[in-house]
């Protein structure tokens, strides 16, 4: 016990040795293959959730976006296989898990605001974290393949960012033009007038005796 604080520190040369070794035990191309793994298992679970999400929404306007940006995600899955192609790998996937967490996140929003004139705000929230998930990851990804010197693989991911980017804005514009002033709740109090006044409107009349 003693001896783990008295004991002198590792001669420099050691010290060096090891951050060395430690330096080369990863490459940018290893980097770059893990994330693009990483975003090949996000585009195919955010396919499997988008229907799902879609289904929610109650605007006809965000039901069209979300099932237009699945057939996107369907294509990005085909780009991704395309990428690994160009060097020489098999595709493959490794769990993302910040998608997990932000898709679980958005089946509870979804579920906790079901029934409610918030339902397509909250759905545009969820999915617009998602969507800048995404950009953040392809960002990233583009440029290291531009770094690494693949054209075409810069090229095929420079295209999904865009598709991810006009996504958010598509989803920008709903919130903007419809959905943030649905949840303030204009057809709320409309419904509120009618249904408890005709109730109780009722129960006088015939409660006569
Ligand atoms: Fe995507
Ligand atoms: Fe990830
Ligand atoms: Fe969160
Ligand atoms: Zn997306």
């Amino acid at each position: 016990m003693k001896d783990t604080f008295t004991r002198s520190p590792p001669s420099p040369a050691r010290v060096d040795k090891t951050l060395i070794s430690k330096t080369y035990m990863s490459t940018l191309k290893d980097l770059f293959l893990d994330e693009l793994a990483d975003m090949y298992d996000a585009e195919k679970r955010i396919a499997k959730a988008l229907p799902k999400m879609s289904k929610a929404a109650t605007s006809q306007e965000l039901q069209e976006a979300l099932n237009n940006h699945l057939e996107e995600t369907k294509e990005q899955i085909t780009k991704l296989e395309e990428v690994f192609d160009s060097f020489g790998e098999k595709a493959k996937g490794k769990t993302c898990k910040a998608t997990v967490g932000i898709l679980e996140e958005g089946d509870e929003i979804a579920s906790d605001n079901e029934g409610s004139p918030t339902i397509n705000a909250a759905l545009i929230s969820a999915c617009q974290k998602v969507e800048h998930y995404e950009i953040a990851s392809y960002g990233c990804l583009q440029e290291w393949a531009s770094l690494l010197g693949n054209d075409r693989a810069a090229e095929l991911l420079g295209e999904i960012l865009e598709q991810e980017e006009a996504a958010n804005d598509t989803l920008t514009e709903i919130a903007e033009s419809s959905a943030n002033d649905e949840a303030l709740g204009d057809e709320e109090s409309d419904e509120e007038e009618e249904a408890p006044a005709a109730k109780s409107a009722s129960a006088k009349k015939s409660g006569k005796r």
